[in-house]
C-alpha cells in the first residue's frame, strides 16, 4: 500500500530509534549532509482558501509541518489566495483552526500571496525587462486554440514579438485598468514547441475585476497560480515546497521562473495525494453537497472535512496517526478508510472511558427487587487504563436493555437473555427472565418481569455458577434520554470519483447514511453536556457529544462501531 512506514506520531523521529526513511525525508537528510540551505529546513502548507480543509489536506499538513519539526526547521501556513472569485474569509478562519486543532503551529509566520502581489508584479517587469515575457492580446480560446496538443507543437502568438517597451507600457496600462476583462494577458516567453505544454508561453497575468477578500479593489489584474506559487515559495526562503504528483509536470516551470528571475531557488518536490475508499476528496465537490444541501455544511459529520470529522469524533491523534501509517509515496493509491477508523480505535481504546446506553430500549421489571430501594454500584471507567478510576452506577427494580439483547425464541447460538434464562448485567447482578409481557393488539414485547439474584452483586455467583451473556443496562429511574446518531458511509460505492455515464457522484450518496435514534437511555453520569467529549458506550463503538448537544437534550454522534474491520483483515494476512 505504501513505499515507506513511519510508525512515529506526526512522522517525526521523536523516539530518536533508526527507523525506514521515505524519499522526501531522504532527499531532507542528503541535504543536511552536504550541508546544502546551512542545514536549514523550511517547508511551507499553502491551501486556497476556497473551502474546508479535508483529511486528504491533513495529510498534506502532518508531512510539511511534521517535517520541520523533525529537523528543527519551521513550516509557514500560506494563504494561495490568488482566486478571488472563490475565496472568502470564512474559509481562512476554519484552515486556521483545523490546522491548530490538528497540533501544528506556525507561530506567526501566517503569509498571504496577495501580500506579494507588489512583489509579483516588480517580478513580471524584472521579467519584461529581460524580455522573457511579452503582453498577447489573444483571447482565453485563441490562447487555448495556438497552444497545441500533446502531439502537435503550439503556434507562436502573433503578440510574441513585441518589444519590450511596448510591453512595459501595456502591462502598466493593464494593471491600471484600461483593459477589459479577460482582453490582454501577460504570458511568459519560453518555448511553444517545448513537449511539456505547461512551458508553451504561460499566462502569467490575467485582467480580471473581482474584489479580493484581502486586497479590496486594488487590483485588477490576477497572478495564474504557477507564477505567483514558485515566486511565493522563493520569497519565503522555502527549502523544500512539497505538493501533490499533478504538479510533476508544473516543475520545470516552477523552475525557469525561478532561475529567469535569479531569486532564491526552492525545490519543489511531488508525493501522491491521498485517496480514500467511500470518499471523495475535491473542494469543488464537497462544495456541491455543502450547497445542495445534501449535509447539513461543511462540518457535518458524514463530511471528510477536518470539521466534519472532529465533530464525528476523530481525534487529532488518531489523524496524525494515520498520517504516518500511510506514509509518502511517489504512485497514486487509495487508502482504505477502515485504516482511518482503526487508527481512531487504537487511540480511543487507551483513553475514552466507558458508559453504558441502550440505544433500543426495553424495559425489564426485577420482579423480587424491593420497590422504593436503590442503591449504587461501583464501575471501572476504563480496563485498559485502571488510573482512569471508577464510577458509581444507580441501580433500581426497573431496567432498560437493549431490546436486540432479548429472544423469546432464540437460536442456539444466542446466549442472550431468553425466557427462564440466566444472564449477568455487567457491573450488577444475574438476573433471570420469568416472564414476558405483550401488547395485547400488536403482540409487541412491551416488558420483561425478572428476578435478581441478591448474592451476585459484583456479578459473580459465590455457588460457581456461569452464565454466557453479559448486558448492558441502564436504571430507569435515574437515565438520561439522549437522541444518538449512527453513522455508515456518505458513498455506496467504493471510488465514488468512477461514475457510471450519464450519472455523477451525487447518485451515489448513501440514503441510509445517517440513522438517528431519538429515544435511548443513557446512564446519568453522561448528564452534564460537554460537546466534543469522547466515549465508549460498551457494545456500541465509540462516541463523540455533537457540537449542538445540551444539557436537556443530548446528541450523541458514534464516530466508529467497535468491529475492527482494518485489524482483522492485516491478522487474516498474518
Ligand atoms: P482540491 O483538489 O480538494 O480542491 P487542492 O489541491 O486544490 O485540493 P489546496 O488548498 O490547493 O487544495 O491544497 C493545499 C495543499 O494540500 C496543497 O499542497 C495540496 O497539494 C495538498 N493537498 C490537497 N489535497 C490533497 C490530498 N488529497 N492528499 C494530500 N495532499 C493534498
Ligand atoms: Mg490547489
Amino acid at each position: 500500500m505504501n513505499e515507506t512506514r513511519n510508525k512515529t506520531p506526526e512522522g517525526g523521529n521523536e523516539t530518536g530509534g533508526s527507523r525506514p526513511v521515505d524519499f522526501i525525508r531522504a532527499i531532507i537528510e542528503s541535504d543536511i549532509k552536504t550541508g546544502k540551505h546551512d542545514g536549514r529546513v523550511h517547508t511551507r502548507f499553502p491551501p486556497e482558501p476556497n473551502g474546508y480543509l479535508h483529511i486528504g489536506h491533513a495529510k498534506s499538513i502532518c508531512l510539511n509541518f511534521g517535517i520541520a519539526r523533525q529537523y528543527g526547521g519551521l513550516c509557514n501556513l500560506r494563504f494561495d489566495d490568488t482566486n478571488p472569485s472563490r475565496e472568502d474569509v470564512e474559509y481562512v478562519d476554519s484552515i486556521r483552526e483545523d490546522v491548530r486543532w490538528l497540533g501544528f503551529s506556525w507561530d506567526d509566520r501566517e503569509y498571504y500571496a496577495s501580500d506579494y502581489f507588489e512583489q509579483l508584479y516588480e517580478f513580471a517587469i524584472q521579467l519584461i525587462k529581460t524580455g522573457k515575457a511579452f503582453v498577447c492580446d489573444l483571447t482565453a480560446d485563441q490562447v487555448r486554440e495556438y497552444r497545441g496538443t500533446l502531439t502537435e507543437p503550439g503556434r507562436e502568438s502573433p503578440y510574441r514579438d513585441r518589444t519590450i517597451e511596448e510591453n512595459l507600457d501595456l502591462f502598466t496600462r493593464m494593471s491600471a485598468g484600461e483593459f477589459e476583462d479577460g482582453s490582454r494577458t501577460l504570458r511568459a516567453k519560453i518555448d511553444m514547441a517545448s513537449g511539456n505544454i505547461n512551458m508553451r508561453d504561460p499566462v502569467m497575468y490575467r485582467v480580471l475585476r473581482a474584489t479580493h477578500h484581502r486586497t479590496g479593489d486594488r487590483w485588477c489584474i490576477y497572478p495564474m497560480y504557477d507564477w505567483a506559487h514558485g515566486c511565493s515559495d522563493s520569497i519565503e526562503k522555502i527549502t523544500y515546497s512539497i505538493c501533490t504528483l499533478e504538479f510533476e509536470a508544473h516543475r520545470p516551470l516552477y523552475d525557469w521562473y525561478l532561475r529567469e528571475l535569479g531569486i532564491f531557488p526552492s525545490r519543489q518536490i511531488e508525493f501522491a495525494r491521498l485517496n480514500l475508499t467511500y470518499t471523495i476528496m475535491s473542494k469543488r465537490k464537497l462544495l456541491q453537497l455543502v450547497e445542495q444541501g445534501k449535509v447539513s455544511g461543511w462540518d457535518d459529520p458524514l463530511m471528510p472535512t477536518i470539521s466534519g470529522l472532529r465533530r464525528r469524533g476523530y481525534t487529532a491523534e488518531s489523524i496524525r496517526n494515520f498520517a504516518a501509517t500511510i506514509g509518502v509515496a511517489k504512485k497514486d493509491n487509495r487508502v482504505s478508510i477502515d485504516l482511518l477508523d482503526h487508527c481512531l480505535r487504537e487511540d480511543l481504546n487507551k483513553r475514552a472511558p466507558r458508559f453504558m446506553g441502550v440505544l433500543h430500549p426495553l424495559k425489564v421489571v426485577i420482579e423480587n427487587y424491593p420497590e422504593n430501594q436503590e442503591e449504587e454500584l461501583e464501575a471501572i471507567n476504563n480496563p485498559e487504563d485502571s488510573g482512569m478510576g471508577t464510577r458509581m452506577l444507580p441501580f433500581s427494580r426497573e431496567i432498560f436493555i437493549e431490546r436486540e439483547d432479548f429472544m423469546e425464541d432464540p437460536p442456539r447460538k444466542f446466549f442472550r437473555l431468553a425466557p427462564g434464562r440466566e444472564v449477568r448485567l455487567k457491573h450488577a447482578y444475574f438476573i433471570k427472565c420469568e416472564r414476558v409481557v405483550k401488547d395485547e393488539e400488536t403482540g409487541e414485547i412491551v416488558e420483561l418481569r425478572c428476578s435478581y439474584d441478591h448474592e451476585t452483586k459484583g456479578g459473580d455467583a459465590p455457588d460457581g455458577r456461569k452464565v454466557r451473556g453479559t448486558l448492558h443496562w441502564v436504571s430507569a429511574r435515574q437515565a438520561v434520554d439522549a437522541t444518538v446518531r449512527l453513522y455508515d458511509r456518505l458513498f455506496t460505492k467504493e471510488n465514488p470519483d468512477d461514475v457510471e455515464e450519464g450519472k455523477m457522484f451525487l447518485d451515489l450518496i448513501n440514503p441510509d447514511a445517517i440513522e438517528e435514534l431519538a429515544h435511548c437511555k443513557v446512564e446519568p453520569s453522561l448528564k452534564a453536556s460537554d460537546p466534543g467529549r469522547h466515549f465508549q458506550f460498551l457494545r456500541h463503538g465509540y462516541f463523540c457529544e455533537d457540537a449542538d448537544s445540551t444539557a436537556d437534550a443530548l446528541i450523541f454522534n458514534r464516530t466508529v462501531p467497535l468491529r475492527d474491520t482494518w485489524a482483522k483483515i492485516k491478522k487474516k494476512q498474518g
